[in-house]
């Protein structure tokens, strides 16, 4: 058995709702679970993946590796060392918010002709 390890960070993270440690409480039985919703953070670094990632990862601290081409994920710590979360709506409106944000540009060229030479 590999030891459980307390997160140095807040185990509660804004927009997402923790949902446990390991494969199991990402709803999916034995395995990960590849849905969209779900993110996977190192309890050890707080790296954060996105559970449909399409491609080769490694956390910071280099404990959890996914072997994309080997449909293979886990902790070097375990997979218990893994947290799982689920996104929620809070997290897309959030996401949404900098499509808002009005260009400066248009301002900037107001009232300006061009030099004709
Ligand atoms: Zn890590």
């Amino acid at each position: 058995m590999y030891k459980l390890i307390q997160p140095k960070f807040d185990l509660n993270i804004n927009g997402m709702k923790f949902l446990g440690r390991g494969p199991k409480a990402s709803g999916r039985g034995m395995g990960w679970s590849r849905n969209e919703d779900i993110i996977y953070k190192c309890v050890n670094c707080g790296s954060e993946m996105l559970a449909s990632h399409n491609d080769y990862w490694n956390c910071e601290c280099g404990a959890i590796h996914l072997d994309f081409d080997a449909g293979r994920f886990g902790s070097k710590y375990g997979d218990e060392n893994i947290l799982v979360y689920k996104k929620n709506v809070q997290t897309e409106n959030n996401l949404n918010l900098g499509n808002k944000r009005k260009s400066f540009l248009n301002k900037k060229n107001e009232k300006i002709f061009k030099t004709k030479n």
